[in-house]
């Protein structure tokens, strides 16, 4: 029991976490609840404290519209609070698709369509390219572009209200995921993740490598939806500095050398010299 435990207990907080947010604005529409109502652009926690998602400001800044202060004080709290916990832990605590493609990897990898080694017919800084498109669209059609089509939302909508195309979005990005492009949607595409991606390259908590304790069994390149940010495991004893990591902790799970585990940045030590570690400061 404590092995399967140790095994996936950060999934399970995750998960806990994806549907309890999604429950309370379920709850919200359903039942009256104020704990947390809204959506995942816009909501009000506890009924007073604003919450906006900093990149949707972004399309309204751009689209020229004249922001209300409420959603500029609330796009402030959620950049600072992803400051300090990792941009990206977005991803693999909150968005509701983040379940979506973590099930696609998984059945990719069972059945045998993932190998490590093999090269991606697309670049993982397309999603940039995707970010500042949705910026320039959104400034030259005056509305918030990637906010009317994002499969988020409407997958969102369709879990909360029960409307629209989000079984559908959800669908198609499964089978991308699935058949098409390895980690295609979160690690490709979407540019909400690499707006959290820009925003996680400052932020405090890390997945700190431990060289001497590796065993290079690579257990964690495996599960890794970000392959990339683990180009140290072997190598150096030194923190996950990109900001593409969805701090998800897959990767702390499977390995069984205790050589991953979260540290606060600056603050993790060498455990060879007990100094901190140069490129952690
Ligand atoms: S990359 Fe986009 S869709 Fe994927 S989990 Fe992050 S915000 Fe959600
Ligand atoms: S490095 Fe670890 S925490 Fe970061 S994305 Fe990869 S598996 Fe998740």
């Amino acid at each position: 029991m404590t092995k399967l435990w140790n095994s996936y207990r950060y999934l399970i907080l995750r998960r806990t976490t994806q549907f309890g947010v999604l429950f309370l604005y379920f709850g919200a529409n359903a039942w009256g609840w104020t704990l947390l109502m809204g959506n995942l652009s816009s909501s009000l926690f506890l009924g007073i404290v604003p919450l906006s998602d900093p990149y949707a400001l972004l399309q309204m800044v751009a689209a020229g519209a004249i922001l209300a202060t409420d959603l500029l004080v609330g796009a402030f709290i959620v950049t600072l609070f992803y400051l300090l916990i990792g941009g990206r832990s977005f991803c693999s605590w909150v968005c509701p698709i983040n379940i979506v493609t973590d099930a696609a990897a998984l059945l990719r990898r069972k059945l045998g369509v993932d190998a490590i080694s093999k090269k991606q017919p697309a670049s993982r800084n397309m999603r940039y390219w995707v970010l500042a498109l949705s910026l320039v669209l959104s400034f030259a059609m005056g509305i918030t572009a990637f906010e009317f089509i994002s499969p988020i939302s409407m997958l969102h909508r369709g879990i909360v209200f029960g409307l629209g195309f989000g079984w559908a979005a959800m669908l198609i990005i499964f089978l991308l995921d699935l058949f098409v492009l390895k980690n295609g949607w979160c690690g490709h595409i979407c540019p909400l993740g690499g707006f959290y991606s820009i925003v996680g390259k400052l932020s405090l908590i890390r997945v700190h490598h431990n060289e001497e304790n590796c065993t290079l069994c690579m257990k964690c390149k495996v599960v890794c939806p970000e392959q990339q940010v683990l180009y140290m495991i072997g190598k150096e004893s030194i923190p996950v500095l990109s900001g593409e990591c969805t701090n998800c902790a897959r990767c702390i799970e499977v390995c069984d050398d205790d050589a991953l585990g979260f540290s606060i940045r600056g603050l993790a030590k060498n455990k060879k010299t007990g100094e901190k570690n140069e490129s952690n400061k």
